[in-house]
């Protein structure tokens, strides 16, 4: 049986990768999801339509998430069309992967906008639409916690952050029943990190499974997440990384 119907998600950048599969995970345990997009329009167009039933509603909302406004409106939009909000999924993100002498203020400012603001305003206006008992799952990385290699610091800031702030807001949202947790993946094989490159056989050294981990295996944490079962766990970081932070 589908452990999400009647439920309703809302998921960020969910047109390729691993919030691809999370929103294909999500409407096949029965919830009704609402997903944007940024440059991907015509697969986003194409999943929405191949994942929508006559149970469960699919739709792709153009918003860059990193312009409030846009992200704040993409989530009124999807609570006008369904009329509940109950599970906010923070995926889209971006990685901007130089070292110190070659990160411009653009980088920096993008990053922020993207990985950190966006998330915050995606909860801010998630928070006052959802229903009691809710879920927020943020997208972070291992990179929060442990860097391992050069030219990670600006992204590594922004999933820090994403893991601070999702600490603050699970105490804020607690007395409405609400959880907030990160996951943090480590290698998933997708477009921001193909896995097979230099890049990527050097960071298979790394882990205690040696190699790369799956968008399912991110989409199936989230499907836990969101579910009812899970409902103990607030205020935390989950790592699913293969052992590469072991
Ligand atoms: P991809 O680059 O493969 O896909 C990114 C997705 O986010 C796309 O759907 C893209 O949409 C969307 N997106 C990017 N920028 C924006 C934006 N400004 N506004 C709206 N949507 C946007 O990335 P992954 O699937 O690999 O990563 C997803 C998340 O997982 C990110 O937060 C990333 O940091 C995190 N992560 C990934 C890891 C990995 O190894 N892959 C490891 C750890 C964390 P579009 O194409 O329409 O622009």
């Amino acid at each position: 049986m589908e452990s999400l119907n009647n439920k309703v998600a809302f998921v960020t950048g969910g047109s390729r990768g691993i919030g691809k599969e999370i929103v294909r995970k999500l409407a096949s345990e029965g919830a009704a999801v609402a997903f944007t997009y940024n440059n991907s329009e015509e697969i986003a167009n194409i999943l929405a339509k191949e994942l929508s039933t006559p149970n469960v509603k699919v739709i792709a909302i153009k918003a860059d998430n990193g312009d409030a406004q846009s992200i704040a409106s993409a989530i009124k939009k999807a609570y006008e069309s369904f009329g509940r909000l109950d599970i906010l999924v923070n995926n889209a993100g971006i990685a901007v992967l130089e070292t110190l002498p070659n990160i411009t203020l653009d980088d920096f400012d993008r990053t922020i906008a993207v990985n950190v603001k966006g998330v915050f305003v995606a909860m801010q206006t998630g928070a006052e639409l959802m229903s009691e008992g809710g879920r927020i799952i943020n997208i972070g990385s291992t990179a929060a916690d442990k860097n391992g290699f050069p030219g990670t610091s600006i992204y590594a800031m922004s999933k820090a952050a994403v893991a601070a702030l999702t600490r603050g807001v699970a105490r804020d949202l607690g007395p409405r029943g609400i959880t907030v947790n990160t996951i943090q993946p480590g290698p998933i094989a997708t477009d921001m990190n193909p896995e097979n490159s230099d890049f990527a056989n050097m960071l298979k050294t790394t882990m205690a499974l040696g190699h790369y981990g799956t968008t399912a295996d991110i989409s199936e944490l989230v499907a836990f997440l969101a579910s009812p079962a899970s409902k103990f766990i607030t205020g935390t970081s989950i790592n699913i990384d293969g052992g590469l932070s072991s």
